[in-house]
Formats: structure tokens, sequence, C-alpha cells
């Protein structure tokens, strides 16, 4: 089986996230695409939300696509998440299976830079999806690791979960920005800093 792995932070998960994990996967034929957020050290997200919450959100998020799954490894592990354990633990767990890591444009610029990378790049190909304000050009990474990303046309999204943050804190709304089961778990949790709405 093809596999996605749609690796982030999904501090909150949003329409950029959905929309490169369907382009991937219609693009490049994968059965299923697994949803993983990785776990952050808690000194690095006091602003955000809990890791307990992010993947609630992105259960929210996929609860009604067949296609998409989610993987908690990383959470459950705990501490700091390098992509190349998780790769060698799945790779282990489902032998017979194709992994694709899915990536936006400013991941795949800070490819090089990833713990082991030449290894991770034997043992998959990287699925590199557009992102507005960064190029989304091979040329510029080695040959080595530039041959095993795979390019699929995306609509831009121009959201970032950061500015998903700032806006619900800001008292904006976020609706339309997130799907809607995450919108209202946002609400409902008082999540970001969001004043509840009122019911009058
Ligand atoms: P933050 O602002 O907190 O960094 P983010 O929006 O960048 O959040 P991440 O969880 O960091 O989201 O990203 C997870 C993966 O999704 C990364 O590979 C990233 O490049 C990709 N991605 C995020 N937003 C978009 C988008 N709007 N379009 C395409 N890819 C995206
Ligand atoms: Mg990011």
């Amino acid at each position: 089986m093809k596999v996605g792995i749609m690796g982030g932070t999904f501090d909150p998960i949003h329409i950029g996230h959905m929309l490169a994990a369907e382009t991937a996967r219609d693009a490049f034929g994968l059965e299923q695409v697994w949803f993983m957020p990785s776990h952050i050290p808690p000194h690095k997200h006091a602003a955000g939300a809990s890791g307990r919450e992010r993947l609630e959100l992105v259960r929210e998020a996929i609860k009604n696509d067949e296609s998409f799954r989610i993987l908690d490894w990383e959470i459950v592990r705990g501490g700091v998440s390098y992509t190349i354990e998780t790769v060698r633990l799945l790779q282990e767990r489902y032998p017979s299976d194709d992994f694709y890591f899915i990536i936006g444009a400013d991941m795949v610029r800070y490819l090089p830079k990833w713990r082991e990378i030449d290894e991770l790049a034997r043992r998959l190909f990287f699925i590199g999806v557009g992102r507005p304000g960064v190029p989304l050009d091979l040329e510029r990474l080695p040959v080595h690791i530039a041959e095993r990303v795979l390019l699929a046309d995306m609509p831009m999204v121009d959201i970032s979960s950061t500015m998903i943050r700032e806006r619900a804190s800001g008292g904006k709304s976020i609706r339309y920005m997130v799907p809607e089961a995450v919108y209202d778990y946002v609400q409902r949790g008082n999540l970001y800093g969001v004043q509840p709405r009122s019911v009058d």
C-alpha cells in the first residue's frame, strides 16, 4: 500500500494541511494519508495547544474522510520528534508499505538540515507542495535529496497556524480557515484565547 505521512505541529490544523494531504493523495495515488502530529517540548509551546489537544483537533478534522487516518506515535512517545526515528519504526511495523512524506515548500527548503536526511531520503520519497512566499525549487538542494522529492501542484493557500493563533487571540474570526469541526472544537475549548460566542 502507498501511504502518505502528513507530519506537522498542527497547532491548529488548517485547510492548507488538508489540501496538501488531498493533493498529494490524488496526484500520486496514495491509498491513505496518515496525519502525524509531532510532539513539542513544553517550553517551546507555552502559547499553543497541548499535544492531546492538537491530536483531538486533527481527529476532528479528518473524521469524515475514509482516506485520512491519525498516527499518534510522536505525541505518545513525547520528547523531541525526529522524523527519521519514527520512519524507522514505521517501516519495521509495516514492511510491505511504501511511505511518502508530504511537506510544504518551507520544509522542502529546510530538508538538508533534517536529522539523518541522507538515510531518511533513502527510506522514502517526499512529496512537496507549494506555499506562498517560498520558492519551490529543487535546484538548491543536493542532488541526492532533490531526486527523492516529487512535486504536486496545489492551489496556493496563504494560511499558517501562526496566523490562526494570532487571529484567534486577537478576537478575529478563524472560521473557514480551519475545517468546521476544528472551528467548533476551538470555540468549545476556548483554545488560543478565543472568546466563546455569545448565544443571544
Ligand atoms: P506554524 O505557523 O505554527 O509553523 P504551519 O501553518 O507552518 O504552522 P505546520 O504544522 O508547521 O503548519 O506544518 C506542517 C506541514 O504542513 C509542513 O510541511 C508545512 O510546510 C505544511 N503546510 C503548512 N501550511 C501550509 C500551506 N498553507 N500550504 C502548503 N503546505 C503547508
Ligand atoms: Mg510551520
